[in-house]
């Protein structure tokens, strides 16, 4: 390391940063670069130690006051195999900062288990996500649906431990149950110690004597899994609905992962939603709209009929209550909103031209908006109240 960075750039944090902050930068870094995430990343190692230095001076108020006012220099870490650099190991590292990681060290392994999955906390499985086609009528009322689901699901016969006849497991003889072997490296600068998962027992910490013939020692089998979902109403396009312990079972034994479901709403041919409300455009003949009539209409239940009153004006809209969509947080149901079109001939026969035309000066077809027939603005006023 022929220069060195700044601490503080290093975590990504203000000058000024509190302890809590800095602590937080360090935890997110370590993360980020620890080796076992990172194993075709031969760097991530080095900015993990480098993180870990930047914190063990920023988070100690002496070094951290004497690092503000020399730099580098003030805590003895310019030249590049004094210091930390060169002896800084992963071992250092985990005793001296594994209480920020929650827990500390177990028993020599490492602080990391219970976010690797390693050592001994109980491991959870990985989620799945599933895209679930709705159409308008089960987002409006909510349904129940049946989906095959292929995922890994505990093996009976052995139990899940993946064990012959699910006997108990053995501690690994490689790493001692520890999950984490470590290496002791020779290098320019001095004894490196790195920590790497143990290959026999991939990080368990125990081994399968004699393996369930059923799964091969795995502890589960990938399966077609018939899951009942309930869906309620009123969820939408792109929502995200989750079933706790319905993903996938982990490796011998421990938590199933969530079971993720992205909806996706499908295109009604009439209906429009529009929140809670769905929206119908009807086309009137202006016969019909004159005489009145009686019309079958779509809805989200089916066909209905409705009363069309004599002299209906264009731009109308008749609200149909409680026949929208079910509101998600149960606050009833939207409604259904029918919007008159008037349908104005484009094409007439020569009969059709003459019985309109000897309509044309009758008093009653001229337009004579009244007080009762509300302009376009008064519609929008009344209709969003
Ligand atoms: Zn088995
Ligand atoms: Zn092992």
């Amino acid at each position: 390391m022929a220069t060195k960075r700044d601490y503080y750039e290093i975590l990504g944090v203000d000058r000024k940063a509190a302890v809590e902050d800095i602590k937080k930068a360090y935890r997110k870094m370590a993360i980020k670069f620890h080796p076992d995430k990172n194993p075709d990343d031969p760097t991530a190692e080095d900015k993990f130690k480098e993180a870990a230095e930047a914190y063990s001076v920023l988070s100690d108020e002496n070094k951290r006051s004497q690092y503000d006012r020399f730099g580098h220099r003030g805590v003895g870490s310019s030249a590049g195999a004094g210091g930390f650099s060169g002896g800084f190991t992963m071992e250092d590292i985990f005793s001296q900062f594994g209480d920020i990681f929650g827990g500390g060290a177990r028993g020599g392994g490492s602080p990391f288990g219970d976010m690797f999955g390693g050592g001994g906390r109980q491991r959870r499985g990985s989620d799945l996500r599933i895209k679930l086609k709705l159409d308008l009528n089960e987002v409006a009322n909510g349904a129940e649906k049946k989906i095959k689901v292929k995922r890994h699901v505990a093996c009976d016969t052995c139990g899940g431990n993946g064990a012959k006849n699910g006997t108990a497991l053995e501690t690994c003889s490689t790493c001692q149950g520890n999950g984490q072997v470590r290496k002791v490296v020779n290098t320019m600068l001095g004894q490196m110690v790195s920590s790497s998962t143990c290959p026999t027992c991939q990080g368990e910490g125990k081994t399968v004597i004699e393996r369930c013939e059923v799964c091969a020692g795995e502890g589960r089998l990938m399966q077609d899994d018939l899951i009942t979902l309930n869906i309620p109403g009123g969820v939408g396009d792109g929502m995200q609905l989750s079933m706790s312990g319905k993903g996938n079972v982990p490796q011998r034994g421990g938590v199933a992962g969530d079971l993720l479901i992205v909806i996706e709403e499908e295109e009604n041919e009439h209906l429009k939603r529009d929140g809670n409300n769905v929206v119908f455009d009807m086309h009137l003949s202006f016969i019909d709209a004159a005489l009145g009539t009686s019309m079958e209409i779509p809805t989200i239940d089916g066909k209905a009929r409705i009363t069309i009153e004599p002299g209906t004006q264009a731009g109308k809209i008749l609200r149909l209550k409680g026949k929208g969509v079910k509101d998600l947080n149960g606050y009833g149901r939207g409604d259904q909103l029918v919007h008159v079109n008037v349908w104005t001939p484009q094409q007439l026969s020569s009969d059709e031209r003459s019985t309109l035309e000897a309509l044309r000066d009758s008093p009653n077809f001229q337009p004579k908006p009244g007080k009762n027939e509300k302009g376009f603005f008064d519609k929008m006023k009344d209709f969003f109240h």
